[in-house]
């Protein structure tokens, strides 16, 4: 290889050569890569916080509206059909 890239661990301080990650402690050493990596897991933080919210928002909105439907549901029935039975002979 022609290009010789020496990286000091800041971890353990060991000098690597060519590696990303150190060799003996395996901390990633290479500054771009962990930019990319922190960037990368900064996004899928963000996009997994707005599924979250996404998650949370869809659900209630629904379960108003099931939890709506079941009220009249229980309603209807409570009060018709003791009517129906007791105006039945
Ligand atoms: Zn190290």
């Amino acid at each position: 290889m022609a290009n010789k890239t020496y990286r000091t661990c800041q971890n353990c301080g060991t000098v690597n050569l060519n590696r990303d990650y150190c060799k003996n402690c395996g901390e990633i050493i290479n500054i771009n890569l962990k930019r990319k990596l922190e960037r990368e897991q900064k996004a899928k933080e963000k996009t997994a916080s707005e599924k979250v919210k996404k998650k949370i928002k869809s659900p209630s909105y629904l379960n108003t509206q099931r939890n709506m439907k079941m009220y009249l549901h229980t309603i209807l029935h409570v009060s018709f059909i003791p009517f129906v039975s007791w105006c039945s002979p």
